[in-house]
């Protein structure tokens, strides 16, 4: 199939062939795609990620709806999205355990208005207590699959309008995140060795900036 896409705040138009699998190389435009993180759209909804520096793929829904499961299939979910970017690792001991095979669980967030769920009598809910504050109950509700054990998506009544899907439980392709951000790292297990570099941003506890924030300033948040 061939299309036609502009780039993000640019009228750049180029006509691409992309092979069945929706993946090309994007050699000849990376320089444009570099300057905008790898997202492309098609009337104003994003319909293409970058995978890594050479190669890109093209969607065949906009991006702004996410769809996820659970590992076993007895739960599916989806949510629109305009903050699809999985750049936020928790290493608190609640992602960790429940969630975080590598050491720390990656959220996401999405429209509560908006999440679809198929399958809901296969899904049980964790409150955790917090050992780190005289083991008062989390406001957060953490659903996942009672069948498999899959982490699914988070609430917390104190942000009724959003809901925070596992980056590990969507199905759609996310983008590599322009930037990782390592939050509670008070909690960080002693084996978990902590990447290095420009883009590997740091925090013993909160972060300084909402996920919604940190997506606006970068030109990420999806409209
Ligand atoms: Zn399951
Ligand atoms: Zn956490």
């Amino acid at each position: 199939m061939s299309s036609d896409f502009s780039w993000e705040h640019s009228t750049f138009v180029v006509t691409l062939t992309v092979d069945d699998d929706h993946i090309f190389p994007f050699s000849q435009i990376r320089h444009v795609l570099s300057n905008r993180r790898g997202l492309a759209r098609i009337d104003g909804a994003v319909h293409g990620i970058a995978l890594n520096s050479n190669y890109f793929m093209l969607l065949d829904k906009p991006m702004l709806r996410l769809e996820g499961s659970c590992h076993c299939g007895a739960v599916r979910f989806s949510v629109t999205s305009r903050t699809p970017q999985p750049y936020m690792q928790c290493y608190c001991s609640i992602c960790r355990k429940t969630a975080g095979g590598g050491g720390y669980a990656i959220n996401i967030m999405g429209d509560a208005a908006s999440l679809k769920v198929r399958g809901k009598a296969n899904i049980s809910v964790y409150r955790a207590r917090n050992t780190a504050r005289g083991r008062r109950l989390s406001s957060a509700r953490r659903y996942f699959c009672k069948k498999c054990g899959s982490a699914l998506f988070i609430t917390d009544p104190r942000w009724p309008q959003w809901v925070y899907p596992h980056a590990s439980a969507i199905d759609t392709p996310l983008p590599q995140p322009a930037e990782r951000v390592h939050i509670m790292l008070g909690a960080k297990a002693s084996w978990v060795r902590l990447p290095d570099g420009p883009d590997e941003v740091q925090f013993l506890e909160y972060p300084d900036q909402s996920i919604e924030d940190w997506h606006r300033t970068r030109g990420l948040l999806l409209e």
